[in-house]
């Protein structure tokens, strides 16, 4: 599943190639359940807005729209220039568990399970794809999405150390937690743990400041790096180019469960925490 870096990945490849261009006709597929919003909203939303910023918000693209000039008749368009920033929008992209956003040459063959196809004016295409189909359209008419939680990347130490504060749950669950650290999933999570060096079964409200720290510590690299290495492709992700991420080859637990540790060599283990999966080292993390 596409967590943090892979999102950012794919939110800063969409941000060169398709900032500026606009939108000039909206196909949608039939299947409803990536259509979080009608789809002649989103239809009506996209087609002739022009694509003024892409971001990301935890695991969600947002790609803000400027629909200035999209809704008044050409007859109009000379006396009625007023009003910018009241005609924008929001165009909201989850990619679930096995979602791609691709920039494509119209001539490209149509990959099997695309939602959605916006053809830009540069003649280019902004495809949506996704076999599992946990991916999630859906637009914004008033600029108003907002989602739970903290950006990792961006938080304090004292504010990340309140979060886990009375908090009895292993410390796994909580890197989980969307309400808490956005954008955090099972990958970063158990290779954050690892580098910080505790256990994935620890109670967070007992962390030590110690601890705490080396974990804040620990997300901002593990993060950083992923991101510097285009992301993790372990099953369907790749970028808004459709190239894979390399990060995966700098995992040291994750999906490496009875494999050396490459710190001291005892068998990586794998527990069922919450329903997920958690790679830890029985030596190296206390
Ligand atoms: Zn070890």
């Amino acid at each position: 599943m596409p967590e943090l870096p892979e999102v950012e990945t794919v939110v800063r490849g969409l941000a060169q190639t398709v900032v500026g261009d606009t939108i000039e006709s909206v196909w949608l597929g039939s299947k409803p359940e990536p259509l979080k919003s009608p789809a002649v909203v989103i239809e009506r939303t996209l087609r002739h807005a022009r694509i003024a910023a892409v971001r990301r918000m935890g695991k969600h693209i947002v790609i803000e729209l400027d629909r200035a000039h999209a809704r008044r008749p050409k007859v109009r368009r000379t006396r009625s220039k007023t009003s910018p920033g009241k005609d924008t929008a929001q165009f909201i992209v989850h990619l679930g568990m096995t979602g791609q956003l691709l920039v494509s040459k119209p001539d490209q063959e149509l990959e099997k399970h695309t939602h959605l196809v916006a053809q830009l004016a540069s003649g280019r295409e902004l495809r949506f794809v996704d076999p599992r189909r946990f991916g999630r359209l859906a637009v914004h008419t008033r600029n108003g999405f907002e989602t739970a939680g903290l950006e990792p990347l961006d938080v304090g130490f004292e504010i990340f150390v309140s979060l886990f504060r009375g908090r009895k749950t292993p410390i796994k669950s909580a890197l989980l937690n969307q309400k808490l650290l956005r954008g955090v999933g099972n990958i970063y999570a158990d290779e954050s743990l690892f580098r910080a060096g505790v256990r994935p079964r620890c109670c967070a409200a007992s962390l030590t400041r110690d601890q705490l720290r080396r974990l804040y510590d620990s997300i901002q690299q593990v993060l950083n790096q992923a991101i510097a290495a285009g992301g993790s492709s372990v099953s369907d992700y790749v970028n808004a180019q459709g190239e894979p991420g390399f990060f995966q080859f700098e995992h040291r637990v994750y999906g490496r469960e009875g494999e050396p540790c490459l710190v001291c060599s005892t068998p990586v283990k794998r527990v069922v925490i919450a329903g997920r999966s958690s790679h830890y080292c029985p030596l190296c993390q206390k």
